[in-house]
């Protein structure tokens, strides 16, 4: 993990995070979920604070990030 916010090089912070979905909100996409709601899919349960480099990461290579490994990050 980077940190969520880094210092640019002239001194400002920058956001470094962005909010991941542990199950894709599309059908197909990384850990999809069928047997999920619209409701759950969408709810803070299912919502993980990552930086930037691994929200990309955990989408484009989702079979190194079951939706079990990204509950124990959110968890610690
Ligand atoms: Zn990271």
């Amino acid at each position: 993990m980077q940190s969520l916010y880094r210092v640019s090089e002239t001194g400002e912070r920058i956001l470094n995070s962005e909010v991941a979905h542990i199950h894709a909100r599309r059908e197909g996409g990384p850990r999809w979920n069928a047997a999920m709601s619209r409701e759950e899919n969408r709810g803070f349960g299912n919502l993980i604070l990552l930086c930037k480099p691994h929200a990309s990461e955990v989408d484009d290579t989702p079979q190194h990030f079951p939706a079990e490994l990204l509950r124990e990050w959110k968890r610690a």
